[in-house]
């Protein structure tokens, strides 16, 4: 029952604009106190405390068995990262891994870094809800990618200034049929931007994959940005610093 409703919201919205991604997960309360004991809980553009060890190997796992067809579709669109970082990526299946991917849900959504480690085992840390016939699948799964390397969104970017009309975002992320995101999620993903003394961020950048796109309905003036299909010049060189060789 459950699969067939999602496939008919799957369905309805596979021509909706790309807007679609994502919210940033948080580990749950309970977890995250346990975890402020001894990290650093500042945010960041990159969050030190939640970058994976360099050189380590990420396990990923498809949990819920996505076609093979996908599954490649997944791994192609992660492995974009890869020339840029010195961690390898060990894709499985089942239930074990650092990072644990389902693909039966609808929205797409990721937790940073190593957020995934505070989860308990057997529940994904990672929600690929994309329809793998969409034309930004790859771009979405790239993104989520990021956030699971500790990469946060860069129209969060202290210096990003976006000229939001935010009265049409509220409206938009809530009526919006796919994944809606209540007012506090659209602060959390949306505005809230980082200005942490300890952050390792580069200069703004209105190309980094790591940016939403945004239409000019959603700000006040003549303001939009593209999709960034591509990881940009400054997205390399943070993960370059972040996991040096
Ligand atoms: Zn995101």
């Amino acid at each position: 029952m459950r699969k067939k409703q999602l496939k008919q919201i799957k369905e309805e919205n596979k021509n909706m604009d790309s807007f679609q991604y994502c919210t940033l997960q948080e580990p749950p309360k309970e977890a995250k106190a346990k975890s402020l004991g001894n990290s650093r809980k500042k945010r960041a553009l990159v969050h030190y405390s939640k970058t994976w060890p360099s050189r380590s190997t990420l396990k990923i796992a498809f949990m819920d068995n996505p076609t093979p067809e996908h599954k490649k579709k997944i791994i192609a669109a992660a492995e974009r990262w890869l020339p840029y970082i010195s961690l390898k990526f060990e894709f499985v299946e089942g239930a074990e891994g650092h990072i644990r991917i389902s693909t039966e849900g609808v929205g797409n959504s990721s937790f940073l870094g190593t957020d995934a480690l505070e989860m308990f085992p057997d529940t994904p840390t990672m929600w690929l809800g994309i329809d793998p016939e969409h034309e930004d699948f790859e771009t979405v799964v790239t993104h989520e990618f990021g956030h699971a390397l500790g990469a946060m969104h860069e129209h969060q970017h202290p210096k990003a200034q976006i000229p939001w009309n935010k009265e049409n975002v509220y409206n938009y992320y809530q009526n919006r049929p796919l994944h809606p995101l209540s007012p506090g999620q659209v602060d959390d993903n949306i505005f809230t931007p980082f200005n942490d003394a300890d952050a390792l961020y580069l200069p703004y950048d209105r190309k980094s994959i790591m940016h939403h796109p945004i239409s000019n309905n959603l700000t006040l003036g003549n303001w939009a940005n593209p999709i960034n299909r591509e990881i940009s010049e400054k997205d390399k060189e943070l993960m370059r610093l972040i996991y040096p060789r």
